[in-house]
């Protein structure tokens, strides 16, 4: 025998087989989902209970932020797609063309006043001839011995061989340093 449930959405009354008191469906009219729960002691016509659909949310796609977009832009990335831009995709075409500008641009000031603070020579700064080749100096160079070491460690007797052969300011003042200590003891 039909009972009469009233749909919590649209307020329509939908006859139902008593059979499907207790199940779950759809309002045949507006679609919601309902629950045909009949509580203690209601009457006729019921009201259904609306089922509250859970949509799991999508992972958030953070857009890209304004700074983002500006230094892409100041890297001369194209506009397109800027729109649809996330934030981690964003950092990645960031770094990419940073690498990209690094090789062909040439070194800057600050990083040739380091360099020369290093104690590179003039002909050796001149010859750099990227931002990333400056970077690498930078991270890696270690200044060439001194006059005065040269010249302190030839008063040593170190031969010219030997001297030819440091590569380091800090090679250098080891050398010194062991020399002396052996002439101390070799007295
Ligand atoms: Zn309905």
């Amino acid at each position: 025998m039909p009972v009469q449930f009233i749909c919590p959405h649209c307020s329509d009354t939908l006859r139902v087989p008593d059979r499907h008191i207790g199940e779950r469906g759809r309002c045949k009219k507006c679609g919601g989902r309902i629950a045909l729960v009949v509580p203690p002691e209601a009457v006729e016509p019921y009201t259904a209970s609306p089922i509250v659909e859970t949509v799991a949310p999508a992972p958030e796609a953070r857009p890209a932020t304004e700074a983002q977009r500006q230094y892409l832009h100041d890297l001369g990335a194209p506009v397109t797609a800027e729109a649809t831009l996330d934030r981690e995709r964003a950092s990645e075409q960031i770094d990419d063309l940073k690498r990209q500008r690094d090789r062909t641009e040439g070194p800057t000031k600050r990083q040739i006043d380091w360099l020369r603070q290093l104690g590179m020579d003039e002909a050796r700064l001149a010859a750099i001839q990227s931002k990333a080749e400056a970077s690498e100096l930078i991270d890696t160079w270690e200044p060439p011995p001194t006059e005065n070491q040269l010249k302190y460690l030839t008063r040593l007797g170190v031969s010219e061989t030997e001297r030819a052969s440091l590569r380091s300011r800090s090679e250098a003042a080891n050398l010194i340093e062991l020399r002396l200590r052996d002439g101390q003891s070799g007295y």
